[in-house]
């Protein structure tokens, strides 16, 4: 969506009465120009180079890696009707995005590592500014206990036949 905060006032109605996440949506890029700029002062064309271009490389890759090794490879805590997977690499490069399966069966949750070892940054960034106040309203899955991992199917419509079984259709 970049810059169309007309889109995204459907999806995030309170983002978009905030002048700076507005800002920010409408001018993403400065940030990366004045951050090249400063790099470049400083150390020359190596700064630049790792400070911003390798940095967002890495950071895209990243990223995507979300919607694409954690829909192939890793393990599944719930029978989702899709094939999203929980990947371990994937979490820690992406600071906690890559408990991809949870984050499927409970789209909401603000928390998509369930258990002490999912390592979630993210989480425990949003936990931290609910702590200072900065942050309310926080929707957090609660589970009495983890159900056992289902079976994992590399096939769509055998995912969806467990998805219906459990109940997450
Ligand atoms: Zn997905």
């Amino acid at each position: 969506m970049h810059h169309d905060t007309t889109t995204l006032a459907r999806y995030v109605p309170d983002l978009t009465k905030d002048k700076v996440h507005v800002w920010l949506t409408k001018y993403h890029y400065t940030s990366n120009i004045i951050l090249g700029v400063v790099l470049y002062a400083i150390g020359g064309l190596p700064w630049l180079l790792w400070g911003v271009f390798a940095r967002v490389v890495v950071g895209l890759h990243s990223t995507w890696m979300v919607n694409s090794v954690t829909h192939v490879w890793g393990s599944r805590r719930f029978a989702t009707k899709d094939l999203s997977t929980n990947n371990f690499l994937v979490a820690v490069l992406t600071f906690g995005e890559g408990w991809h399966n949870n984050h499927h069966a409970h789209p909401v949750s603000a928390r998509h590592g369930l258990t002490w070892y999912e390592i979630d940054t993210n989480w425990y960034c949003i936990w931290a500014l609910k702590k200072l106040g900065l942050a309310r309203h926080v929707y957090k899955v609660e589970l009495d206990h983890l159900p056992p991992k289902p079976p994992l199917v590399r096939d769509v419509q055998a995912a969806a036949v467990l998805a219906a079984a459990a109940g997450h259709d």
